[in-house]
């Protein structure tokens, strides 16, 4: 479980989240749905501690990670550019992480071919970056981020970059993994049928506040305002 207690956010000494408030369960995959600029990948990055927060605490169930530097967090992140290390073979960008923490060889053999049987990439490990469709360096980053078995997952819009058909695919390819893990995930995006078809439940922001909490379907029956029911696309 991830709780977010009166978490205030400034840049330039100008606050764009003022005690936030926002629990994410154990084991499930959460949704921050908002548009542009309403600080989704701000909640993400204090989540994940790239971030220094201004106020407040995030805790991992009863750990305060609030002034935790990201390595010490335990979490694994995705984003939009999947950033791999395009110099690396897949498996040596999987096994980065336990490279760097000095894992032995063997162990961290095993780890890297466990996550590339779920990721189903065991057959790309000898290529490079450059050399897959943008779905497989999806799957690439995503057993990157789960390789140190993280508590938590955040993925920051992981699917904007894919074209139509990939993003389908990949959509439901996350959701099993996330299943099949059981991580606490959080899951930013700015597309409302993503968040729906992907997630147990889903926090709509809006200018730095959350406006609602629900699951999917209690959302789009009973939207709490009309910026939460015009966001999922049914007005009142
Ligand atoms: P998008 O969907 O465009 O990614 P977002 O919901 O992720 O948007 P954030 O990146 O969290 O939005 O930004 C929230 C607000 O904070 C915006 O007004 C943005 O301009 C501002 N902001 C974000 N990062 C910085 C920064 N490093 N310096 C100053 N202002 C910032
Ligand atoms: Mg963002």
């Amino acid at each position: 479980q991830i709780s977010i207690r009166n978490f205030t956010k400034k840049f330039d000494d100008t606050p764009v989240i003022e005690n936030m408030n926002l629990t994410v369960n154990g084991g499930e995959m959460l949704a921050l749905l908002g548009p542009s600029g309403c600080g989704k990948s701000t909640t993400l990055f204090a989540i994940c501690g790239i971030h220094r927060i201004d106020g407040g605490q995030i805790l991992f169930g009863d750990r305060d990670v609030s002034t935790l530097p990201s390595q010490k967090r335990n979490v694994g992140v995705v984003f939009q550019n999947y950033a791999l290390y395009p110099h690396m073979t897949v498996y040596e960008n999987i096994a980065f992480p336990l490279t760097v923490r000095n894992d032995r060889k063997a162990d961290i053999d095993k780890e890297v071919r466990a996550i590339a049987k779920l990721t189903h990439i065991s057959e790309l490990l000898e290529r490079r970056p450059g050399q897959l469709s943008g779905g497989q360096q999806q799957r690439v980053a995503l057993a990157r981020a789960l390789i140190r078995r993280p508590d938590v997952l955040l993925l920051d819009e992981p699917l904007a970059n894919l074209d139509a058909k990939l993003r389908l695919e990949m959509r439901s390819e996350i959701r099993r993994i996330q299943l099949e893990t059981g991580i606490t995930a959080v899951l930013v995006t700015h597309d409302q049928v993503e968040a729906m078809s992907m997630c147990d439940r889903i926090a709509i922001m809006k200018a730095g506040e959350i406006v609602q909490i629900a699951t999917p379907s209690e959302m789009y029956n009973d939207p709490r305002t009309a910026f939460v029911a015009g966001f999922l696309g049914n007005p009142p």
